[in-house]
């Protein structure tokens, strides 16, 4: 009787041993899906409206709503938080990237996957590329339509996301942003329709690479720092200086830049008419406010792409201002708070602009 106990406990250990092999396959990658909220999440009262609310469903819905994902990768998922990306947050970015990087140090942890709304995804990607501490993949994706939408496209980028993730091709590339079977540079990536499946694209760059039901490809590297390379970090970091954008436009007033510099702003960064363009009368605001305030600011630009040249149609130095290369406004801030929080000077600012 006692032997045949003995017998049924050791076939429970064996056979529990081979259901936990096969409920987490060994062989394939583990993919960590951190999901942030977005349309990618969103739900509608109808398949065909157009109007929805974001961040409504959870992770582990998404991850089953995806045919074939446990294919890929042993999928895991945990919820960063719930937002429409308008409402992403300096908060929600520092606990991301600090999440990020104590998963991806753990030798269980292959690849991580953000899922996001489209809005600011390019920002969320652009600031993870800049202080993620590793050269595993981190793919961000997200989706124009709902999850609940006729011809929602949600389900196959999220699919193809986590291929990338799981994919050796990727490592060592930094953090890549796809959808619509595209693969960017978070550099060079941009929003550039407001509600078109195919919204994204890097204008002066061009895609890094595709992907086609998880099959994927790249055809070129990025081009400037990031990762391991990076100076930029998040430790110890419990928010960002204040950088505010301000759209340039013909007669702009130049008590902006007061009103800003009196709000805290420790740097600004112009949406500039043109080549990073303003009012001769903004340019001396802009002066005053760094000889008197020690505020940076960046010239950037209103118009979609192209590159904000240093010393075009002034001297650069003659006003204490910084050229944009080809960093759009709000990836421009975001690179200028990182400078910030580590106390660059003017002098040392204009050349991270070139590098980062
Ligand atoms: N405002 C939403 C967001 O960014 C909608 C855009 C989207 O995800 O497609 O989260």
């Amino acid at each position: 009787m006692r032997k045949n106990k003995i017998i049924l406990l050791l076939f429970f250990i064996v056979f529990g041993s081979i259901q936990l092999a096969f409920s987490q396959n060994k062989k394939l990658p583990n993919v960590k899906i951190l999901a942030t909220g977005g349309t990618i999440a969103g739900s509608a009262s109808s398949a065909t409206s157009s109007s929805y609310s974001a961040g409504q469903v959870g992770i582990q819905t998404m991850i089953n709503a995806v045919q074939g994902i446990k294919e890929l990768a042993n999928v895991s998922g945990e919820q960063v938080s719930n937002v429409g990306s308008q409402d992403m947050s300096i908060e929600i970015w520092l606990n991301l990237a600090n999440r990020i990087n104590e998963l991806l140090a753990s030798d269980d942890v292959d690849g991580i996957v953000v899922t996001h709304g489209t809005d600011t995804q390019e920002e969320t990607a652009y600031f993870l590329s800049l202080v993620v501490k590793s050269d595993k993949p981190v793919v961000t994706t997200g989706s124009m339509r709902s999850s609940t939408s006729i011809s929602a496209e949600g389900p196959l980028n999220l699919y193809n996301a986590v291929a990338i993730a799981a994919s050796k091709e990727a490592i060592g590339k930094g953090v890549l942003v796809t959808l619509n079977d595209e693969i960017h540079s978070p550099r060079d990536v941009s929003k550039m329709n407001t509600t078109n499946v195919g919204s994204f694209s890097a204008p002066i760059k061009g895609i890094m690479g595709g992907v086609f039901y998880g099959r994927l490809g790249f055809f070129r590297e990025p081009t400037t720092k990031f990762g391991n390379t990076s100076e930029f970090s998040t430790k110890g970091l419990t928010t960002l200086p204040r950088v505010d954008i301000i759209y340039a436009y013909a007669d702009m007033a130049s008590d902006l830049i007061d009103i800003h510099v009196k709000a805290g702003a420790k740097g600004i960064v112009i949406a500039g008419v043109g080549n990073g363009n303003m009012t001769e009368d903004t340019l001396k605001a802009i002066k005053k406010s760094y000889e008197e305030r020690g505020v940076i600011v960046v010239r950037s630009r209103r118009v979609a792409t192209g590159w904000v040249l240093r010393d075009n149609e002034f001297k650069d130095d003659d006003y204490h201002t910084i050229a944009s290369h080809d960093l759009n406004p709000a990836k421009s801030r975001i690179l200028l708070m990182l400078a910030l929080s580590k106390g660059k000077k003017l002098s040392e600012i204009q050349e991270l602009f070139y590098t980062y």
